[in-house]
């Protein structure tokens, strides 16, 4: 269904998923003054307290998605893996600006790569394998090092294979009988950066600030906005590439590599809000949410621009275990807690996010006070 009108509040916005994503898109939309419904199969999902109504159900349940629909007078997700049959019935029934297909091509590894590909922006060297010997040809093709990949549901680098050498290929065991699996070159890493863009139903887009990320463990670790490197422009370009192949409403974020001799390329796409963006709630005047949720419901966007430097700094478990109460000692620590219940080393359980008019000497300080270095 398309929406030709402007949908104002108290409608309400139905969101599939209530991670920190559909968490903060619920408090950016009741801010405006719009109801919120949300969906989650976790009893302690973050956005559960911050939803007017909550469904307890699994991702794959479609009668609890047409629940969620009947009650939502739109229905985003900030979940991407949404079953392909349910998700189109649900795009033929009810208004899912987003739509199917754009998050269907990029569920997969495959038909994403290919689709950046296709859409001429710059890609790393990739191919579907399903087999060692797959894998060697490959090599004989690019050389190592490469690195192996599930082609379905990975993220914060899980199902993800460093392979040095053949010898590596060897020794690790990569379940090719079980998954579907790609492999691409392993670049000698300069950077990586991500660009934020919203594209409102009425075909508005607006840029955020290109963001630097850098990861450790393949888990995004820091975010600084603005880069530090003049890629901006250059990275916007493919970004317009891409969305002149692919069409979207709302949300979404380009993952980009720098290797050592300067080259940029995609590495993947996130139609939702995004990790590196987060900072965006204190920094712009506009966050990555408010932008999505004005999108969404086919509101104008404004031009976005950020008013002070930004550094933001993911909270695992870890991370939390280290700085406990401390946390709040920093006054220029923004902290935002998700509400996650169950800590995990790894696990995303808030962020922080400092303003500044110095980086480098903000760094400094978050070496001592964030790693505990002296
Ligand atoms: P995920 O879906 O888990 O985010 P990514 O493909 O973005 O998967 O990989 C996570 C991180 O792992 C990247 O941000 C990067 O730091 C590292 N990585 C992934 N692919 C490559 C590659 N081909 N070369 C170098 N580093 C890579
Ligand atoms: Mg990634």
């Amino acid at each position: 269904m398309i929406l030709s009108k402007r949908l104002y509040p108290p409608a309400v916005i139905g969101i599939i998923g209530g991670g920190q994503l559909g968490k903060m898109l619920a408090q950016s939309a009741q801010r405006m003054g719009y109801k919120v419904a949300v969906l989650d199969p976790s009893e302690d999902a973050p956005a559960r307290s911050t939803c007017h109504t909550f469904i307890q159900a699994d991702f794959s349940d479609e009668e609890a998605l047409v629940k969620l629909s009947d009650m939502s007078d739109i229905v985003t997700y900030e979940f991407e893996n949404i079953d392909a049959h349910i998700l189109r019935n649900l795009v033929s029934d009810y208004y899912v600006p987003q739509g199917a297909e754009t998050v269907l091509t990029l569920q997969n590894r495959t038909s994403e790569k290919n689709a950046i590909r296709d859409s001429g922006a710059s890609i790393v060297p990739f191919e579907n394998v399903s087999s060692r010997g797959d894998v060697e040809s490959f090599a004989d093709k690019y050389s190592y090092p490469l690195i192996v990949k599930t082609a379905t549901g990975g993220y914060d680098g899980k199902g993800q294979y460093y392979i040095g050498s053949k010898e590596d290929l060897t020794a690790e065991n990569i379940p090719f009988e079980d998954r579907e699996f790609i492999v691409e070159k392993y670049i000698d890493l300069e950077r990586e950066v991500s660009l934020t863009a919203a594209r409102s139903a009425g075909g508005e887009i607006v840029y955020f600030p290109l963001q630097e990320n850098l990861h450790r463990d393949q888990i995004l670790y820091r975010t600084i906005a603005p880069a530090r490197v003049a890629y901006f422009e250059q990275a916007k370009a493919e970004v317009k590439k891409i969305m002149d192949a692919m069409l979207f409403v709302g949300v979404f974020t380009v993952e980009f590599f720098i290797d050592k001799e300067g080259e940029l390329y995609v590495n993947e796409i996130a139609p939702r809000p995004h990790n590196s963006a987060h900072y965006t709630i204190e920094a712009c005047n506009i966050s990555q949410f408010d932008a999505h949720i004005l999108s969404v419901t086919n509101q104008p966007l404004p031009e976005v621009y950020q008013h002070q430097d930004a550094i933001m700094m993911n909270l695992l478990g870890e991370d939390l275990d280290r700085l406990g109460l401390e946390l709040f000692d920093y006054s220029e620590w923004n902290v935002h807690l998700y509400g996650k219940s169950d800590r995990k080393p790894a696990r995303k359980m808030g962020h922080v996010t400092i303003l500044t008019d110095d980086i480098d000497m903000e760094l400094i300080k978050l070496k001592k006070n964030f790693e505990k270095e002296s």
